[in-house]
């Protein structure tokens, strides 16, 4: 690195440089997306019987958190509308400067501070300070190492947190780098989340009007950003969004979570009990387990990786048996040398020396760069990502080969088409890449159309629904499909520090194959037996929601917590998947032996606890069903 007093070489570097980290990153080509906005908090003339031994309030319904500063009360804000500070970069010399007050910004919020502690209406003001602090598109932090270059670590984006944060984010962050991995699942913090478009100025600037607020705002589930939205849209956007598509944001897609009837609003209205989707969002499963839906699921990460060396590199890296026949998919995880999951995918062999590899949106800019340092320099091979090149469709459900073979002279039987495979068909006027996989747990086949055709395939397939009352499904009903099969989502029930056999995965890995990432941490674990052990759970009683985090009770005793969950609308009641931790290996008769319960805001709710999926455990609709 060259500087005004020479040039530093170093192993390692870490751009610790708070608001500036963005500027600082983009020397190196490196992006971290972060904002400054104006932050602003009060003291008031000291006041009598305030003593240090005050407790700290925060009163998040008033924006306001309070406590004591020397005889006197600090009242500090997170108002829900932000005033974003810096648009044309941070100056270099701004270091520990005061930004000018601003009252009348404050004032809806001073309103709600002297009715919540009416002292500070009569005490006086001693000081106003406005400071700026950098604030993140999701208000969570930027942690370790970056995408785009190799030993450059980050640590900023500390969201008006960075105080209460340093400790720990210092320790891991450490270890991190010695370790060359992150200590524990950090995902949520994980630089390698954003996506590059994410450090695009304007974007930036919108989305910190709503950042800073949110840190006291309520965290509904399901809760999605207002501002810095409509960045990537599928080419069927307008057309989902016609049928009544109520989107939710991932990586920046817009991705229909569920459709609103006609007449109705394709709005969320929050709660903790059952929202206002629901009922729609049932339908819609129900027509995919019963009949046939249609998923928008562009917004899945798509790679090409190529060139002679290409099976090598990914024989190498997946735990599953990748010299398959031309037109086999392998359900497969991209593995580490600890043996933990770092993707969860699927890879589709083109031919010889073509994979096409499909994984979830979020995961694009880690993925990406994770499988292109898989490629040893000595490696002939080239990862390309592909995602932006096609739109993809799933139809999805027990009438999907009687819909499709109306749209393509294509031989879509059981014998000529079986799961996991994959070829090119005829659909309209269109040459598209038909895989038959499914993320639901039925009969169906994901379509890839190259984005210019997908319009096309999209008319074909609504045109020939009508007869089959195809419905539109979304995200909400995709997620309840794939828990009640059991189907992980990699982030929420696997990540790196999972193992397949951890994660009920065994299947999917072949250890008699010839070294892989991780072979011989699965070999001891099989040999020694998992003591933490990813199930399946269904509450017994239909009433109570699942979300995530709920802690898991075996026989009175805490063993894990839920990783994700929906409702079942199949199995009637909310389901959910969690480790099970034991301090001997966790086995079938051990899952079985037990009682369970799910904690469901202080209340344990009976549940069954299941190694297998709770809808068609044998899988018979998705790989047998005749045609
Ligand atoms: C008004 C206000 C109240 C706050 N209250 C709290 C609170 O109560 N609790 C809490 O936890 N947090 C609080 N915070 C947030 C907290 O101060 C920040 O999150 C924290 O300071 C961020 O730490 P950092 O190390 O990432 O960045 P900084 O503290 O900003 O440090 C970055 C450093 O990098 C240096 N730098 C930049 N560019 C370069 C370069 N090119 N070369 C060399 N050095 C460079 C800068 O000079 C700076 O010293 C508050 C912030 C504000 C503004």
């Amino acid at each position: 690195m060259r500087t005004e007093q020479g040039t530093l070489q170093c192993e390692v570097v870490v751009n610790c440089a708070g608001m500036w980290a963005r500027q600082v990153g983009q020397w190196a080509g490196v992006s971290v997306p972060l904002h400054a906005a104006e932050h602003f908090y009060i003291v008031s003339e000291p006041i009598a019987g305030v003593h240090a031994g005050l407790p700290t309030l925060r009163d998040p319904g008033g924006y306001t958190y309070y406590r004591e500063e020397v005889g006197a009360i600090l009242a500090g804000f997170f108002e829900p509308v932000a005033k974003p500070w810096g648009m044309n970069g941070i100056p270099a010399n701004f270091e520990f400067t005061r930004l000018p007050e601003d009252w009348a910004h404050l004032d809806p919020v001073f309103d709600v501070m002297a009715r919540r502690m009416p002292v500070l209406g009569t005490a006086g003001i001693h000081t106003f300070f406005n400071g700026p602090e950098s604030f993140t598109p999701d208000d969570a932090y930027h942690l370790g190492e970056a995408p785009e270059v190799k030993n450059f670590y980050v640590a900023a984006g500390f969201n008006s947190i960075g105080i209460q944060s340093s400790g720990g984010a210092g320790k891991v962050l450490a270890e991190w780098i010695v370790n060359g991995h992150a200590p524990l699942d950090l995902w949520d913090v994980d630089l390698r989340r954003n996506q590059p478009f994410q450090n695009n100025a304007r974007y930036l600037q919108d989305r910190t009007v709503e950042g800073l607020g949110l840190l006291y705002d309520m965290h509904w589930p399901f809760k999605q950003f207002k501002t810095a939205r409509n960045v990537r849209r599928s080419s069927l956007h307008d057309r989902l969004a016609a049928a009544g598509a109520c989107f939710g944001s991932v990586a920046g897609w817009e991705r229909p979570n569920w459709y609103a009837p006609a007449g109705v609003e394709p709005e969320y209205k929050y709660s903790y009990g059952r929202q206002n989707w629901f009922a729609y969002s049932a339908a819609e499963h129900r027509a995919v387990r019963e009949n046939v839906g249609l998923f928008d699921q562009s917004s899945f990460s798509k790679f090409l990786m190529q060139g002679r060396d290409a099976l090598a590199v990914l024989n190498r890296v997946c735990g599953n048996q990748i010299d398959v026949p031309v037109g086999v998919v392998v359900y497969t995880q991209l593995l580490n040398a600890r043996g933990g999951i770092e993707a969860d995918v699927t890879v589709n062999r083109l031919d010889a020396e073509r994979f096409l590899i499909l994984d979830a949106a979020a995961l694009q800019n880690r993925t990406g760069p994770w499988l292109q340092r898989q490629i040893q320099t000595a490696e002939f091979a080239t990862l390309t990502d592909v995602t932006s090149a096609y739109t993809m469709l799933g139809v999805m459900g027990p009438q999907a080969r009687a819909l499709l073979s109306q749209v393509t002279s294509a031989d879509l039987s059981n014998a000529a088409f079986p799961f996991a495979t994959s070829r090119e068909i005829e659909v309209g006027y269109a040459m598209v890449r038909a895989t038959r996989l499914t993320y639901v747990g039925e009969l169906g086949w994901e379509l890839l159309a190259p984005t210019e055709f997908a319009l096309g395939v999209y008319e074909a397939l609504l045109e020939a629904g009508r007869a089959f009352d195809l419905k539109l499904a979304g995200f909400h009903a995709l997620n309840s499909l794939r828990q009640e099969k059991g189907y992980r989502h990699w982030g929420h029930d696997i990540g790196d520090e999972d193992t397949p056999l951890e994660a009920g995965l065994g299947f999917a890995v072949k250890l008699n194959k010839p070294a892989f990432n991780g072979r011989e941490r699965l070999l001891a674990q099989q040999a020694a037996g998992v003591t933490r052990r990813l199930v399946q759970f269904a509450l017994e009683d239909p009433a109570p929601l699942l979300y995530h985090n709920e802690p898991i009770w075996r026989d009175g005793e805490m063993v894990g917590h839920i990783t994700s969950a929906m409702y079942g609308h199949t199995v009637g009641a909310a389901v959910g998947m969690g480790y099970v931790r034991h301090s001997e290996p966790v086995t079938a008769a051990f899952i079985d032996a037990g009682r369970y319960e799910i904690e469901v805001a202080t209340q344990r709710v009976p549940a069954r606890a299941c190694l297998q999926s709770f809808y068609d455990p044998r899988s018979l609709r998705v790989t047998e069903r005749a045609g």
